[in-house]
């Protein structure tokens, strides 16, 4: 099908959904300027490809049969008041407003109650913060002096579990810190002097502070390693072996990750102890993601392309995946240039920076995200309309969670790939 100056190859699920896109000028009728000549995908050298190259990939970007069935409603086993947690904790759940546990947390919790090492198969969007939470802070309650370390792969998810804590620990007596890159080291430093019950933190920074000798790990018993799939990418393994190992001996270690291939196996073997090991994750793509490509042909500018798209009303809470840092900050620039207010969410910011982007994008005040793989992990951010990917993902596993960022929480949600050059 012809939209426009490029082709969207319309699948099935939302055949009819095009007449949605806008023409191929934008609405205003101005035309762009040159230098809007933004963002090619960086330079490849060989053997570092991206994934949707070939057209057998390509066609992993498109849902081609309608979803019509429904998802079979999940009776949990335990209810949060039938959990062997203090009364106090539940009534925070309560005021939370969850009301029945999720899959993981049906499954999880009671184990982690019992002290028991747990491997989590699960992804964001399940509910597998809470699932080490509740139990946890439960634990932190119920035994004097109890210390628990939450390794995470990025900073936005290690403030986000912070959130959390501070929701399901509110008048419970005790406090949470968040250890993180891109933030004051000085103020970690004083956080730390006061013993905090729970430290979350990302291993770079959580080593930097051990280095410093602000934070002793000797008498920490518990440790959470969230999303350790992420962190493994992300070259974090040694840090965490040595942030590892200056924990007290007898150690108690959840451990959660999206995937479970031969490395991570690995890891669990080395760092847990007879775990139980909790798979909820169901399917490789949410059903509840239309996905699509559009096809940019060769000579054609994406920019353009993506432009007249966000000018479109129905994108109204838009994440645009870029590959590299620089070309994410650049693409929010050209963005807002043209008066389409996007921030931007990369390594190179600081978290301060990082933290005010995702805040005005969760509160609808810019409709448009510019992210990273990396800086957008994990992230719950509330009805994404779209996901665009700008630049291709590396790998399938990217593109999954990057599409995983919409349709979420029974909503709808557009992911659109650009693919270009065919
Ligand atoms: P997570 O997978 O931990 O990132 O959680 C995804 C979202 O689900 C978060 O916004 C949680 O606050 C929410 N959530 C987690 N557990 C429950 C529950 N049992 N009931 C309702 N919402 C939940």
């Amino acid at each position: 099908m012809h939209i426009g100056r490029w082709n969207h190859q319309s699948t099935g699920s939302h055949a009819g959904s095009n007449k949605s896109f806008p023409p191929h000028s934008p609405r205003d009728g101005k035309r762009f300027p040159s230098h809007s000549r933004y963002g090619r995908a960086p330079i490849r050298r060989r053997g570092f490809g991206s994934f949707g190259e070939t057209e057998a990939e390509i066609s992993k970007f498109m849902n081609k049969t309608v979803v019509t069935t429904e998802e079979p409603v999940f009776v949990p086993e335990h209810t949060f008041s039938n959990f062997d947690i203090s009364a106090h904790l539940k009534k925070n759940i309560v005021t939370r407003g969850y009301e029945l546990p999720t899959p993981i947390q049906d499954k999880a919790i009671p184990h982690t109650l019992l002290g028991k090492d747990v491997v989590g198969l699960a992804e964001t969007g399940t509910g597998k913060t809470a699932a080490f939470l509740i139990p946890l802070i439960d634990k932190v309650m119920k035994q004097k002096g109890e210390r628990v370390l939450i390794m995470a792969p990025t900073r936005e998810l290690a403030v986000q579990t912070e959130r959390e804590l501070a929701g399901f620990a509110k008048g419970l007596g005790f406090r949470g810190m968040v250890a993180v890159g891109g933030a004051n080291i000085g103020s970690q430093i004083s956080q730390l002097k006061h013993d905090p019950a729970f430290v979350i933190g990302t291993p770079g920074r959580l080593k930097d502070l051990i280095e410093r000798r602000a934070l002793d790990l000797s008498g920490f018993g518990t440790v959470v390693l969230d999303e350790a799939d992420r962190m493994l990418d992300m070259g974090f393994i040694d840090d965490m072996r040595s942030i590892l190992g200056k924990m007290r001996k007898e150690r108690h270690t959840l451990f959660f990750s999206a995937t479970m291939g031969k490395d991570i196996q690995k890891l669990i073997g080395d760092f847990l102890k007879q775990p139980v090991i909790i798979s909820v994750k169901q399917r490789d793509t949410p059903a509840s993601v239309d996905q699509d490509v559009i096809r940019v042909p060769r000579g054609k500018d994406k920019f353009e392309i993506l432009v007249a798209l966000l000018k479109d009303r129905e994108f109204s809470k838009v994440l645009v995946f870029g590959r590299t840092k620089f070309g994410v900050e650049k693409l929010a620039k050209a963005l807002s240039r043209l008066h389409i207010h996007a921030e931007s969410i990369h390594g190179n910011k600081t978290q301060g920076a990082r933290q005010r982007a995702l805040e005005a994008f969760k509160a609808g005040k810019v409709s448009v995200l510019v992210a990273t793989d990396v800086a957008a992990r994990g992230l719950d951010i509330p009805a994404v309309s779209h996901v665009i990917n700008y630049d291709l993902p590396s790998t399938y596993e990217d593109y999954i969670h990057r599409i995983g960022r919409t349709g979420r929480a029974s909503l709808k949600g557009r992911a659109l790939t650009f693919v270009q050059g065919r």
